[in-house]
């Protein structure tokens, strides 16, 4: 009998999107719930945030001056002040031609004014003002109009939307105390090893500890979901196969180790006695080669190479967009951006690597490592350089591709 799944060894490209068409049909599966508003940081939207009014909700200043007409401005008539607003006055005054009233930044800009010119570019004597020498001013200026940001019942924030502050703090501004997230998938976390011991063991020399778990369940908690550690799988067939039954219980199932060539790497043989279908079973990259994608009935599970920072980094790449899919994240997807390489790079060609190194200001340098068991220079780095496969060299100052 063949107990091995059938290779299927893929560049990265391919494995994204495999990923990106699985996670595509994925919908949350737990029923949306309604939470403290502080309490949604790195959730996502199950309802929209609407505007509970208009925003603004009146004409606002946006600095400190004197509302008045940009037509008697720009005719260099000296303007009446004929009062003052400040923020949080109701206005009961009005602006007529020839006169001016003093404003505050956040303040309501009074009926028959159409600007508001700075309080630095005006010269003042008593209760008349002309503009600075230099100075113009345009209608509009200065004033957002009332509902501009946006009109009552209009949806600022759309559902599918995962909260960051910016999204609080636009809630905060409508009235919404709580708001109606999608429910948080659970993950089951299986790491893999004879070797291996829990933190809070001792170690003998020949052992390890399983940080695996632990960098997985931050990463699933920090991607708003509900990391399931669950005990250390032995490499032994029974074990596993037992251990991988009870994470079937969970939304989607992790496991650690186990997925290399090693004659007790048993992880893919125990899924395909099961009967799980494989997506991949390797992608081009480095960390992280051995990275496996497959589904076991309903239940998505992904095979992490265990070297820790292949672990990370196959998160990061493919278990990330699926986890996104079953949070409702619209947006979901490896976070990559540009920098400026601060000294060379080379390596052997074949395979797209992600390097761990440290971005400051916008330039991005290696940390040096070695390799992907090495979490101590992992953990100083911030970012990992991506080298795409064809490229042997990357030269100093040259724009690269860098992983978030
Ligand atoms: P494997 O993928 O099982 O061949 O393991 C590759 C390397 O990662 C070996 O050096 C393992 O000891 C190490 N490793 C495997 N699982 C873990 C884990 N949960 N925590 C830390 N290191 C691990
Ligand atoms: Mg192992």
């Amino acid at each position: 009998m063949n107990t091995s799944a059938p290779s299927r060894v893929v560049s990265f490209a391919d494995a994204s999107r495999i990923v990106r068409e699985h996670a595509n049909r994925l919908v949350p599966r737990h029923a949306p719930e309604v939470v403290g508003l502080l309490d949604t940081l790195g959730r996502v939207l199950a309802e929209p945030i609407l505007a509970d009014r208009d925003q603004p909700p009146f004409p606002r200043s946006t600095r400190d001056g004197f509302a008045c007409r940009a037509a008697d401005v720009a005719a260099g008539l000296p303007l009446e002040v004929i009062g003052s607003i400040r923020a949080g006055d109701a206005v009961a005054i009005e602006v007529s031609a020839g006169s001016a009233v003093e404003i505050m930044t956040g303040a309501p800009v009074p009926a028959g004014a159409d600007c508001v010119v700075m309080v630095e570019h005006v010269q003042r004597d008593r209760d008349t003002l002309r503009l600075s020498p230099g100075r113009s001013v345009q209608p509009g200026e200065n004033i957002v109009p009332m509902g501009a940001e946006a009109r009552a019942g209009a949806v600022i924030v759309p559902k599918g939307m995962r909260i960051s502050p910016a999204q609080i703090a636009v809630a905060a501004a409508c009235g919404a105390g709580q708001l109606s997230v999608y429910g948080r998938p659970r993950v089951a976390i299986v790491a893999t090893g004879d070797e291996l011991v829990e933190v809070n063991q001792q170690p003998q020399s020949q052992q390890i500890r399983n940080s695996n778990s632990y960098s997985l369940a931050a990463q699933i908690l920090a991607a708003g979901a509900e990391p399931v550690r669950l005990p250390i799988a032995r490499d032994e067939r029974g074990h596993l196969e037992g251990i991988i039954r009870s994470a079937l219980e969970t939304d989607l199932v992790l496991l650690s180790g186990g997925v290399s060539m090693g004659k007790y790497d048993l992880v893919e043989e125990v899924l395909l006695s099961l009967g799980a279908e494989f997506f991949f079973t390797g992608a081009l990259i480095q960390p992280g080669k051995p990275v496996v994608f497959g589904r076991l009935g309903e239940h998505y599970f992904f095979g992490l190479p265990g070297n820790p920072v292949s672990t990370m980094v196959t998160f990061l790449l493919f278990v990330e967009p699926v986890l996104g899919a079953l949070c409702g994240d619209v947006g979901r997807a490896p976070r990559f951006a540009q920098a400026r390489l601060a000294s060379e790079v080379q390596v052997k060609t074949g395979l797209t690597r992600f390097l761990p190194a440290r971005l400051a200001d916008r330039n991005v340098e290696l940390v040096t490592w070695q390799g992907s068991g090495d979490l101590a220079s992992t953990s100083r780095s911030n970012c990992f350089l991506v080298v795409p496969p064809d490229q042997p060299v990357l030269a100093a100052g040259e724009t690269v591709t860098i992983l978030l």
